[in-house]
């Protein structure tokens, strides 16, 4: 039997067939020149991956918690003030790491499937004297995706630090780093950077980092502690052998490759893609009479839909269908939510074909569950946007 499966979860992803072949080789010292210039090659496309020719860059074996325990523990000191701004579960995690640290947190909530409004934010920030706000741009358990262009000017405004967390966004949806004047931009790996999962990628601004450097107190995580990483990124970028913790040899090397994919496919147009197939994608599953968590579709995210299942369709068995048919998806993740709704990634090199296939899968199992509707009409509608806009 094929094991070939699509996967389209919201992360880990498809990843390109000369990522996955990068993979594969040999692996080399870190302190062997080609990894070395490999290593600052990586550091070089971050930057323009991320719009940011200053920033820092932190490129660290783990996960995309440890990026967002890396911001918090590094900037954080007892007692400081910060605001969380949440759109769903990754927000909640956030103010956790946040409190382990010593942060005074306030949490400003969305209602499920919205944003918190930029003048609730606004009055927050007022109230008393923030060192940093977190924001999340896009929360894969929802799919509501912010605006980090108008947070960020709000935090700029007030002198707060803003941190985004991208780790569902970085690569798919546009930011713009230093335009924007966000301090810190952090992701993982296996979303829409497109490699294997394993790497904690961050990108911290000059603002973010003489706040780390003025700290008065010792960074409490030790392996996350950027006195440890700076050298070592300082000398990775200047070519230079370097460590502190061997780093995961095969996946910088991947990394080096999905860069150079998004290089070449070109920042832009990758945000365009995202954007086509995305709304391509809502307006068939619309067409469907199915409903996202995302309220309106400014909201909505580029890289992921979290879905209502109809009336009266049972999840478990709807997606256990779709994975017969050849397309894994992924459940809900709030709580509270969990039974109603399920996520389809659709980032990183995600085509049109893979789309196709996925709504060919919900159509199948819809039909096995007896949903009413004409077979064919999510495709048509699908192939109508792409194909005539
Ligand atoms: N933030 C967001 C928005 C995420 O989607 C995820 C992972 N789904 C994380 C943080 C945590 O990343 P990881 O699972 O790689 O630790």
């Amino acid at each position: 039997m094929r094991n070939n499966k699509l996967l389209m979860i919201p992360g880990p992803i498809e990843f390109d067939a000369n990522v996955l072949n990068a993979m594969q080789q040999k692996t080399s010292s870190h302190v062997a020149p080609s990894f070395i210039e490999t290593f600052g090659n990586c550091i070089d496309m971050v930057k323009k991956t991320w719009l940011a020719p200053k920033g820092q860059v932190f490129i660290v074996s783990g996960s995309g918690t440890l990026a967002m325990d890396m911001a918090a523990s590094n900037l954080v000191e007892q007692g400081d003030n910060v605001l969380v701004i949440s759109t769903g579960y990754f927000g909640e995690r956030f103010e956790n790491i946040l409190q382990r640290y010593g942060a005074k947190t306030t949490i400003l909530k969305a209602e499920i499937g919205n944003i918190v409004s930029l003048e609730t934010i606004e009055k927050e920030l007022q109230t008393k004297n923030y060192k940093l706000l977190t924001f999340t741009h896009v929360d894969t358990s929802t799919g509501v995706m912010v605006d980090p262009k108008q947070i960020a000017a709000l935090a700029q405004k007030y002198n707060v630090l803003s941190i985004l967390d991208g780790v569902c966004s970085v690569a798919g949806e546009e930011i713009q780093q230093e335009n924007w004047g966000i301090d810190v931009v952090l992701t993982a790996s296996q979303k829409a950077v497109g490699v294997p999962p394993g790497l904690a990628l961050l990108v911290a601004s000059e603002k973010a980092m003489n706040s780390f450097h003025n700290r008065k107190t010792l960074v409490s995580n030790y392996y996350a502690d950027w006195t440890n990483w700076l050298p070592i990124m300082k000398a990775y970028e200047e070519r230079r052998p370097s460590y502190f913790g061997t780093p995961p040899v095969n996946l910088i090397v991947a990394l080096e490759v999905s860069l150079k994919n998004i290089i070449s496919e070109g920042i832009d147009n990758r945000f365009s893609r995202h954007q086509k197939l995305a709304n391509a994608f809502r307006s068939a599953i619309a067409s469907l009479g199915l409903k996202t968590i995302a309220t309106n579709n400014d909201i909505a995210a580029n890289t992921l839909s979290a879905i209502y299942y109809p009336e009266g369709i049972d999840g478990a068995a709807f997606c256990a269908l779709m994975s017969d048919n050849g397309v894994i998806v992924a459940g809900g993740l709030l709580p509270d939510l969990k039974t109603k709704y399920f996520r389809v990634g659709h980032m990183g090199s995600t085509d049109e074909q893979d789309m196709i296939a996925v709504l060919s899968s919900i159509e199948y199992a819809l039909n096995k569950l007896n949903y009413e509707f004409k077979l064919g009409t999510s495709i048509k509608k699908f192939q109508e946007f792409i194909y005539k806009s």
